[in-house]
């Protein structure tokens, strides 16, 4: 008797959560934004069933017993995806406290406020991220790693993340986290296990170790950059031959390469070496933009992290004001230049520069700066999807792909800062924010007012 009740239990579990399952929501808005179309779609209905899509167009009929979901004047668009955040850091604030703070808290205090991050960044509409590197000086740890992992078991409520781990680079360069600090400091020089690699093996090492402990995608540093103590904006750091093992690598394992570089020649050689994806880009030439039209490299511009750094240049030591500065005249042109040749442009911010949960100000950016706002909203949705080797799931709103719908008021292609001003997201069929926000721009350099919104 007791195991026939317990039988029967089983069963109207299964049975109520198997409804559950089939029961369908119906999405309605004024217009939408499919990821294909270069309009949008008006009369909008996106039916979900579970975690899919199962339609979605103009005017469909409502399937019988559906929860109907209408957002009004509104515009759908599949969820926003950012191929360059850093959830697990901050370097929004004042850069020095950020320094002390950095050897201050421990690993486990910075992996909390990460989840705060996380959801942030989903509440704003970023249902997808690329995490381009999490590390912490001194410390092993693999924050990313376990911060996607409690996301997709459903413990933290945040975006799908693919995860970079620690970035590879140079002893002394963009990545070397005890850079700028006394001399072993930290009791020893960081080897590959922390990214640091010298020469094609090591480098060959360091992926594999990365692999090992959960990367998604290989981020590497392959010119300075603008917040490290003791480089150049735009020196090489990895030779040819190093960067070919760490695409070569790499590839075998079946994972993408993004590469941080400013540099022209640095990223000629990395385009040539064949990675993914050239982050930021900033003093890129018109022949090294051509050549990545030529090879299909995308560019993931993170306007947003200039922009942060430019108006809040007195944060900084004098050394890297200069850098950003020279980083800050070049880009608007490379940019510009890169959209007149028909260079792929993937969605990405460097968040973590900048408060968490600000990203889609980057929309506005590349608008101004010529682009237009069907090609700004393709960039964060097909074309990362693209990028980040997701494309059969996710970036567009189509029948059998996950069901990462938001919503944002009015039309923005007319005002494309209305994708700064999310009003509905779903990740994989379930409602993460239907209203107002629960927590937004949180950055740990603005606390103690965690909660309080940050521009
Ligand atoms: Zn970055």
């Amino acid at each position: 008797m007791k195991t026939t009740s317990r039988i029967f239990l089983i069963v109207l579990c299964f049975g109520v959560s198997a409804l559950a399952a089939d029961q369908s929501i119906a999405l309605k808005a004024a217009h939408m934004f499919d990821g294909k179309s270069n309009t949008l779609v008006q009369n909008a209905v996106v039916i979900v069933q579970g975690d899919k899509i199962v339609d979605a167009g103009s005017n469909l009929p409502i399937p019988n017993g559906a929860q109907v979901i209408d957002l009004g004047n509104a515009t759908l668009s599949p969820g926003f995806m950012d191929a360059h955040t850093h959830l697990t850091l901050d370097f929004s604030g004042d850069y020095n406290l950020l320094r002390l703070k950095e050897v201050d808290l421990n690993v486990s205090e910075q992996a909390i406020i990460a989840t705060a991050h996380a959801r942030a960044t989903v509440e704003a509409g970023f249902t997808t991220v690329r995490d381009l590197g999490s590390h912490f000086v001194g410390s092993r740890e693999f924050v990313d790693v376990a911060l996607r992992n409690s996301i997709n078991k459903g413990v933290v409520v945040g975006p799908r993340m693919l995860v970079a781990t620690k970035g590879i680079g140079a002893t002394g360069g963009h990545f070397d986290p005890t850079s700028g600090f006394r001399d072993f400091l930290f009791g020893r020089e960081p080897d590959y296990t922390d990214g640091i690699a010298d020469g094609p093996d090591e480098i060959r090492k360091a992926v594999r170790f990365e692999v090992k402990n959960g990367a998604d995608v290989i981020k590497a540093a392959v010119s300075g950059g603008v917040l490290s103590l003791a480089d150049e904006v735009d020196t090489p750091q990895l030779t040819p031959a190093e960067m070919a093992a760490l695409v070569d690598e790499s590839h075998r394992l079946r994972k993408k390469v993004a590469v941080h570089c400013h540099g022209d020649q640095a990223a000629h050689e990395a385009i040539e070496a064949g990675v993914d994806s050239i982050e930021h880009g900033s003093f890129m030439k018109p022949e090294t933009l051509t050549m990545m039209k030529r090879k299909g490299t995308f560019l993931t511009p993170t306007l947003m992290a200039t922009e942060w750094i430019m108006n809040k240049i007195d944060n900084y030591p004098q050394a890297l004001q200069a850098k950003a500065k020279a980083a800050a005249a070049a880009r608007s042109e490379m940019f510009r230049n890169a959209l007149k040749l028909g260079v792929k442009i993937s969605f990405g911010t460097d968040a973590a520069v900048f408060p968490h949960g600000q990203n889609a100000k980057e929309f506005k950016l590349m608008v101004d700066l010529g682009m237009t706002p069907v090609d700004a909203l393709r960039s964060a949705t097909a074309n990362d999807a693209e990028l980040l080797g997701i494309g059969q799931k996710v970036g567009t709103l189509e029948k059998g792909k996950l069901a990462d719908v938001i919503a944002m008021p009015g039309d923005p292609t007319s005002d494309i800062t209305a994708t700064e001003r999310i009003l509905f997201v779903m990740k994989e069929g379930k409602i993460i924010r239907r209203g107002a926000p629960t927590v937004q721009g949180i950055s740990e350099s603005t606390t103690p007012d965690i909660a309080a919104p940050v521009d």
